[in-house]
């Protein structure tokens, strides 16, 4: 099938985001008396907050957060994160992102972040890009990541089937997600995480950095073309 559309995760994709979100989860957690390591964060990166917390709620308590501490706590892990400087974006993004449009494929965000100003933020450091009726985010989804709601939302709001899309994933969960709703999904591992905890999750790709994908994206792209003409 011929492709249309490709799917970005935003978090680690496209911001380099993720150091803060790591950071701020293990001093949030150690705050709460609960241990969450920066690396084990990774591990959870694209769960909802209160998925999160839970997990590691029953693990060093043995029983999940009450409604009122889930919000607490993910309002301070937010603070935390705002403390930041704005993430910049991920080097190789933009030279991606042009290639993609020149090629005449179609843009869509899905993301598991609420922040209202996401889009404001995504139209300033990548131009034309990205519009909101292709953006999935906090707001659109019940389940979030790993569940495949999320990708296959995608899908409806982009009019396209499984395989005239692809996505581009930098966490373990993300890319379970999008492999559960039948799509081709290219893996980034642009954090600390070993390469097995992506390829073992069913990418069919991995690239070291956003940068090495831009860099091999015609190549790629080449090889899908011949493979649909086999
Ligand atoms: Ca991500």
């Amino acid at each position: 099938m011929k492709l249309k559309a490709i799917f970005f995760d935003m978090d680690g994709v496209l911001f380099n985001s993720m150091p803060y979100h790591a950071e701020a989860w293990h001093q949030v957690m150690k705050k709460y008396g609960m241990n969450l390591s920066r690396e084990e964060a990774y591990m959870h990166e694209g769960r909802t907050g209160a998925g999160t917390i839970n997990i590691v709620s029953m693990r060093d308590r043995g029983h999940e957060a009450t409604p009122a501490e889930i919000e607490e706590i993910y309002a301070e892990k937010s603070r935390l994160f705002n403390l930041n400087p704005p993430a910049l974006p991920m080097p190789g993004a933009w030279e991606l992102l042009q290639q993609v449009k020149d090629a005449g494929l179609m843009r869509v965000i899905v993301t598991g972040s609420g922040q209202l100003s996401l889009l404001d933020r995504l139209n300033h450091h990548f131009p034309s890009m990205f519009t909101r009726e292709r953006m999935v985010t906090a707001f659109d989804v019940k389940y979030g990541k790993p569940n495949p709601e999320p990708y296959l939302m995608a899908l409806l709001k982009a009019g396209v089937s499984a395989d005239e899309a692809i996505v581009i994933e930098n966490a373990p969960l993300g890319v379970r997600a999008a492999k559960a709703a039948g799509l081709y999904t290219i893996a980034v591992n642009t954090g600390p995480l070993p390469e097995n905890a992506l390829l073992d999750e069913g990418a069919d790709r991995l690239y070291p950095s956003m940068m090495a994908l831009a860099e091999g994206w015609r190549e790629w792209s080449e090889e899908r073309r011949m493979k649909n003409e086999e």
